[in-house]
């Protein structure tokens, strides 16, 4: 990156590290039940819920728990079950028809990240009705509160119930991107290790792997605070500990609550230290060729932390040395390869390739111009690519 926008993009993410104190982040609370869920609901003046959640969750009965609840707090509720993953425009214009027609004043995500983030923006749009989601893209479009939000994520993964964040997908452009807004964090969360018993193998390893890459990119960029950095060291660790177990016996409850606490304070890192190039890329994948997120995110990890090279080994040597991957006495440089190593050997084992045979070529340039949209300025990485650079991670994620 030439001189005059690498001084540009630093002093832009420094000025945010600056103000950061003074920004409006707050956490969910954080309850421990359904009747808690039901009774805080209440309180925030909850009476008519939008459940917003996928068909396969509704037909699984998993929604039972939580409509059993309201029914009995008499708060009525109206189930939306159309979200499919990378949720749409389309979608969230969809949900926020049932949610106007019945009257909802507010909203119950029971799902994964894209229930969540699609819940998030049918709030949105009920608060901002002449505001399209589009025009909401980007850093604080909405700038309004939300109806009371509560979020029950069914993957450990996304951490969307801690997060400014909501990610959409333009059905009309196949563009992914970014909706960041504090009044996208949800009010209420829920984390019901139950929900997540029965995962299948492929979602349990993406979603893992998707709490990993917010750990780690929270952790090596430069707006690190020291809540944030200890949140990805515990997320890290719990990972570590804990991802094996969850995908080789989905139903080891413990393995599978330790995960949901790893997904969520991941999420407690990456919401106020953001993510960086890994999900930038991943994004611009998953709008054109519908890539799984979490999948993406696990191809692109190594490729990307070997690009940033002895920029980013001090930080990887942390991390290596705080979950146990090295000893105290290994060399940063050393250390930094033994997550390399540990990130290629789970991929390994999940069966994920190391590239994409979606990818085309030509449409690397496309691709590299919108992960450079999303990321520069903003993303505080170890080491900052223009489109060019960005596109120079494409050519290595090509089926060679
Ligand atoms: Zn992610």
């Amino acid at each position: 990156m030439k001189f005059l926008k690498r001084a540009y993009c630093r002093t832009f993410q420094c000025m945010f590290k600056i103000i950061m104190p003074l920004l409006p982040y707050r956490e969910p609370k954080r309850v421990k039940d359904y009747e808690e869920l039901g009774y805080d609901l209440l309180e925030l003046g909850g009476r008519r819920a939008l459940v917003v959640t996928d068909k396969t969750l509704n037909d699984l009965g998993l929604t039972k728990n939580l409509l059993e609840t309201l029914k009995k707090m008499d708060i009525n509720y109206f189930v939306f079950d159309k979200v499919l993953p990378n949720p749409t425009i389309s979608q969230i214009e969809e949900g926020l028809k049932e949610y106007k027609a019945n009257s909802c004043n507010c909203i119950v995500a029971l799902g994964g990240g894209s229930v969540m983030d699609c819940a998030k923006m049918i709030g949105a749009r009920a608060v901002r009705p002449n505001q399209s989601v589009a025009g909401m893209r980007g850093l604080l479009k909405i700038n309004k509160k939300l109806p009371p939000l509560v979020a029950i994520p069914t993957t450990a993964g996304t951490g969307s119930e801690v997060t400014v964040t909501a990610v959409i997908t333009d059905d009309k452009t196949h563009k992914k991107y970014p909706i960041n807004d504090f009044s996208l964090i949800p009010h209420l969360a829920l984390l019901d290790a139950e929900l997540t018993l029965g995962l299948g193998k492929f979602t349990t390893a993406a979603t893992g792997m998707d709490a990993l890459t917010h750990a780690i990119e929270a952790y090596i960029g430069r707006a690190t605070t020291k809540k944030t950095r200890e949140a990805s060291l515990k997320a890290i660790k719990l990972i570590k500990e804990n991802l094996l177990s969850a995908y080789q016996n989905g139903n080891n409850y413990q393995a599978r609550k330790n995960m949901l606490e790893a997904s969520y304070l991941a999420g407690v890192a990456f919401t106020r230290s953001y993510v960086g190039y890994v999900h930038a890329i991943a994004h611009s994948l998953g709008g054109k060729y519908n890539i799984a997120h979490g999948y993406a995110n696990a191809v692109i990890l190594p490729v990307m932390l070997k690009s940033y090279g002895e920029s980013a080994h001090k930080k990887l040597a942390q991390i290596a040395k705080y979950v146990g991957l090295a000893d105290a006495s290994a060399s940063n440089e050393k250390a930094a390869q033994s997550v390399i190593d540990w990130i290629e050997g789970l991929n390994f084992t999940f069966g994920f390739k190391s590239n994409f045979p979606e990818l085309i070529e030509t449409d690397i340039a496309e691709l590299a111009t919108a992960a450079n949209a999303e990321a520069n300025p903003l993303y505080p990485v170890p080491v900052l690519m223009d489109r060019e650079e960005l596109e120079h991670i494409y050519h290595k994620l090509l089926v060679q």
